[in-house]
């Protein structure tokens, strides 16, 4: 079996001053070993939570209703701290959007760096190589003098560079990524985006990216999950998925006037009107006030999830009486 990480059925409220927020409703993808798997989506549509929960790291707040986040056939969600802990120390590791959070002010880098291997029995002047020889490998001049610099002491894409090094550090066979290029100018994201694709090689490390940038996600993945308000809507394989998707919010994503994406940088286009309110209890498509192909069924009945290509989407146009035979349209129409 090639699934290094299954998600499935996973349903997540927040309680808050004002009730539950479903975060998360029946939220299902496999990552297969080896590959990068991206998920995209709009700001809120549950994209982090996604990520924390396979981390173990949710807010006090965060109830996991059902599901199962298998890793290594292992359910995640039935593991207490300590053994998570060991997890996201050894094999599983992340990256964050901004590096300082990861990255403590007031420690070189050489003493990071070994704090990381503290469960490993190797001697400081063996750590201290491995970490030398990762801070070469993803591009920093001068490791051995470098290493003991402090974060500040590093630009931003350095920063980012030894961030992804940290996390490379342990030989994790899964890596989470966080929008881990947002912060960075077009050139650098570039040079992050080939680093993470040598590491991957190197090291055969699977990845899961977080992103809002199309353009990334076309050129860095494999395979993308496209979510919308708490729900998987789309899945497949990246070169399908831009060719064929079945899903009109896809399509939306994908058919904006390239000449916006250029002007946002790649960045998701703003398709009218909002997300639903994720307090209410849901009935339908959970896209159905801003689907250009709404009909009435989509407003009272939950779409199915069909198999189609390479992957998932969850639309009555695919199936059922909704079902247009037309749908969907080669891509560009
Ligand atoms: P972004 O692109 O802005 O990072 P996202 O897709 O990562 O968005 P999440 O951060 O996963 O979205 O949030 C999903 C939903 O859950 C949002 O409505 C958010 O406001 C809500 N949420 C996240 N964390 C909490 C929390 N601790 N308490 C209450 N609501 C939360
Ligand atoms: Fe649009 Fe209906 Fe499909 Fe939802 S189920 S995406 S509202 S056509
Ligand atoms: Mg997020």
């Amino acid at each position: 079996d090639d699934t290094i990480l299954d998600v499935s059925g996973l349903s997540l409220d927040f309680r808050t001053g004002r009730g539950r927020i479903r975060a998360l409703r029946d939220v299902s993808f496999p990552v297969r070993r080896g590959r990068i798997l991206g998920i995209v989506g709009e700001s809120g549509s549950g994209k982090s939570t996604v990520l924390w929960s396979i981390l173990g790291l949710l807010a006090r707040n965060a109830e996991v209703t059902s599901g199962r986040i298998a890793f290594q056939g292992r359910d995640l969600l039935g593991l207490d701290d300590e053994a998570l802990r060991a997890i996201r120390g050894e094999k599983i590791s992340v990256v964050f959007q901004d590096p300082m959070t990861s990255q403590i002010p007031v420690l070189p880098y050489a003493r990071q760096f070994s704090d990381i291997l503290y469960r490993r029995s190797m001697s400081r002047a063996e750590k201290r190589d491995a970490a030398v020889e990762l801070l070469r490998r993803v591009g920093i001049p001068d490791p051995e003098d470098r290493i003991d610099a402090y974060p500040h002491q590093f630009s931003g894409g350095m920063r980012q560079r030894a961030a992804i090094a940290m996390s490379m550090l342990t030989g994790p066979n899964l890596l989470l990524a966080d929008e881990p290029t947002t912060a960075l100018d077009v050139t650098m994201e570039a040079q992050m985006i080939d680093l993470m694709r040598d590491l991957r090689a190197a090291f055969d490390t699977t990845i899961v990216v977080v992103s809002h940038n199309l353009g990334l996600i076309a050129e860095m993945c494999d395979d993308v999950v496209v979510m919308y308000a708490g729900e998987v809507v789309e899945t497949g394989e990246v070169r399908d998925i831009f060719h064929n998707a079945r899903h009109p919010y896809t399509r939306a994503l994908l058919e904006c006037d390239p000449a916006r994406v250029e002007r946002t940088g790649g960045r998701l286009p703003v398709i009218p009107g909002d997300i639903p309110d994720l307090s209410a209890s849901l009935t339908g498509c959970i896209f159905a006030a801003r689907c250009p192909r709404a009909m009435p069924i989509c407003r009272t009945e939950t779409p199915p999830d069909v198999a189609r290509g390479t992957g998932h989407a969850r639309c009555h146009l695919l199936e059922g009486p909704g079902a247009d035979p037309d749908w969907p349209p080669p891509a560009g129409v």
